[in-house]
């Protein structure tokens, strides 16, 4: 596995510095040194081996020896709007979204949600995204929108993408004929997910209306962070199946 960092200078500077929490991760966690290998991503999709040249205090400086585009993108966009969790369990579900290839997730205001994140709070989140990037071999960041109330989500997404409501009366996401989304490059699938209290019937009557498709994820009631991520998890697969591609 290579050691990833990230920068948030476009990959053709030079030379590279690394400075901060990367050039502590780099030359005091991992004890890396001159002549050392890794490999640097900027957050767009291109990555690039470079090669550490100095270590002093508190920055790197490396030499970019190749650039690329990565390749562990899913090939159309996949956006997560989702009421946010308490808690750590908002934390958990960044991560999770950011490995299973999440393209953007709003965090949803809906009539019974309670937690509304702050800027410092979407803030931390911005870093797990850039964490779990770096240990899942992701090169785009998952990016994260500010809060979007459930009407205005619904007219601009489902304006664009189609959509896919979790929601217990709603038909399996395995049943192809009902859900299986036509997909590109440019349109892709919108999921959303209620929060504790639930989604009220009007808000899925206003997405069903927009043509959202109600999806079930079976008969158990599942928290608001397990059912956003089984969505993502079951619609990647959805649509990169009728894409002809493995996820
Ligand atoms: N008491 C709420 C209700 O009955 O709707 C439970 C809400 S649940 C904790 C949070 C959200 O997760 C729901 O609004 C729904 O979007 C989604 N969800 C939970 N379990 C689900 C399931 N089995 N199928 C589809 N969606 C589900």
């Amino acid at each position: 596995m290579p050691r990833r960092f990230f920068t948030a200078h476009p990959l053709k500077s030079e030379p590279l510095v690394l400075a901060g929490g990367e050039a502590h991760h780099l030359s005091h966690v991992l004890r890396l040194k001159a002549g050392d290998e890794v490999v640097l991503f900027d957050g767009t999709g291109e990555e690039a081996t470079a090669q550490v040249v100095k270590v002093s205090s508190g920055q790197v400086m490396l030499a970019v020896k190749s650039r690329r585009i990565a390749t562990t993108e899913l090939p159309f966009p996949l956006i997560l709007g989702t009421a946010v969790p308490k808690g750590d369990r908002f934390s958990w579900l960044v991560e999770k979204a950011t490995e299973l290839g999440v393209t953007r997730l709003i965090p949803l205001r809906t009539a019974r949600s309670i937690v509304d994140p702050g800027s410092g709070k979407l803030d931390k989140m911005r870093n797990t995204v850039i964490a779990a990037s770096k240990q899942c071999g992701r090169s785009q960041l998952m990016v994260i929108d500010e809060p979007c109330d459930w009407g205005k989500f619904l007219q601009k997404e489902l304006s664009e993408h189609q959509g896919w409501v979790a929601d217990l009366a709603g038909v399996s996401p395995l049943d192809r004929e009902a859900t299986a989304p036509e997909v590109s490059g440019g349109t892709g699938l919108v999921l959303a997910v209620g929060p504790e209290g639930g989604l009220t019937t009007e808000e899925v009557a206003a997405a069903a209306g927009l043509g959202a498709k109600l999806v079930s994820l079976g008969p158990r009631i599942l928290r608001t962070e397990t059912a956003a991520l089984a969505l993502a998890t079951l619609a990647a697969a959805a649509c990169s199946a009728r894409l002809g591609l493995g996820n």
